[in-house]
């Protein structure tokens, strides 16, 4: 009766937020190849000029750090693209 089922699609809670939010998409980053989102790892603890602000909070709860090389690869590509 009317059962709803919600699928758990990894990331999905991080897209909303961060779709709430887009000022806070400068500090994730894409990779160009396998389109793997996550937090700019050089990012400050304090990104906004609110006091106890918790965007950093929930995109560290949403998003795994993710650095880039200078091509927008994640290091797992960068591995991948490098092993020829
Ligand atoms: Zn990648």
């Amino acid at each position: 009766m009317g059962q709803i089922i919600v699928k758990r699609q990894k990331g999905n809670e991080g897209e909303k937020y961060i779709n709430a939010f887009p000022k806070l998409k400068k500090w994730i980053n894409e990779c160009l190849c396998c389109h793997e989102k996550g937090y700019n790892p050089s990012m400050p603890d304090k990104i906004t000029t609110v006091d106890g602000s918790l965007e950093v909070y929930f995109i560290k709860k949403y998003f795994k750090p993710l650095p880039l090389n200078e091509d927008g690869l994640c290091p797992q590509c960068e591995k991948i693209l490098n092993k020829k």
